[in-house]
C-alpha cells in the first residue's frame, strides 16, 4: 500500500473543511451578491463596510474577488479591477438606531455609490447589503432626470427584508424625487443622468 505524501495528506485533510464553507462560485450575479452579504454579516465587526468585485469566469460562474474592509463611511475598491469583473458589492454598517429603520439614509445607495457604479472605470451593476437585511441592485444607466427638478433611480430589491422594506425606503425604485435637499437648496443634477421629456 502506498501512503499519501505529506502534502497530499494535508490537502486531503483540508478539503472537507473547504467543502463545508460557502460555495466558491455562483450561477448568477444576484446569487453571488446575496452570498457575499450573508458571509460578511458573520464577521464580528459590523460598524465597518465590506466590499468586493464580482468576477465571472469563462464558464459564466460568478465568484468574489478579494474582500476589503473599509470604515464606517466607505470601502476601498481594489484596483485595477480584475479581468472578468461583472459587478461590485458592498455593505453599509449595522450601527445605531437607523440600522433597523427602513427610512434611514443608510438603507439605500448613497450618491457616491451611484456615481461609483456610473464611473467609466467601473460601469458594472452595483449591489448593496443594507443594514435592515435587504439587498439592492443598481445597473449603470438607471438614473433618469426630468429637467433640473426631478430624478429617479431604477434599482431592484434583489432580496427583501422581514418585514418588507418595499415603499418604506428613503429612496424607492423608480420614485421621482425632487432635486432639492432638506433645506430647499437645489441639488446639482448628476452628470450621468439620462434626460427624460418633462
Ligand atoms: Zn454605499
Amino acid at each position: 500500500m502506498t501512503g499519501l505524501t505529506p502534502l497530499l495528506a494535508l490537502i486531503a485533510a483540508l478539503a472537507p473543511m473547504d467543502a463545508s464553507a460557502t460555495p466558491s462560485s455562483y450561477a448568477t450575479l444576484d446569487e453571488a451578491a446575496v452570498a457575499f452579504v450573508d458571509l460578511v454579516r458573520t464577521y464580528p465587526e459590523q460598524r465597518h463596510e465590506y466590499c468586493a468585485w464580482l468576477i465571472k469566469d469563462a464558464g459564466g460562474r460568478v465568484r468574489f474577488g478579494a474582500i476589503n474592509e473599509g470604515d464606517m463611511n466607505h470601502c476601498p475598491s481594489s484596483w485595477p479591477k480584475p479581468a472578468g469583473t461583472a459587478g461590485s458589492v458592498h455593505t453599509h454598517p449595522i450601527w445605531g438606531p437607523g440600522s433597523s429603520d427602513p427610512s434611514a439614509a443608510s438603507q439605500v445607495f448613497s450618491e457616491g455609490d451611484f456615481a461609483h457604479a456610473e464611473h467609466p472605470d467601473v460601469s458594472v451593476p452595483a449591489y448593496l447589503g443594507a443594514p435592515a437585511g435587504h439587498v439592492l441592485r443598481y445597473d449603470p444607466g438607471g438614473t433618469l432626470c426630468w429637467g433640473r427638478s426631478f430624478i429617479s433611480r431604477h434599482f431592484k430589491i434583489v432580496r427583501d427584508a422581514v418585514p418588507s422594506v418595499r415603499g418604506r425606503l428613503p429612496l424607492n425604485p423608480d420614485e421621482k424625487t425632487a432635486l432639492y435637499d432638506a433645506l430647499g437648496k437645489p441639488v446639482p443634477k448628476p452628470s450621468y443622468c439620462r434626460d427624460q421629456p418633462r
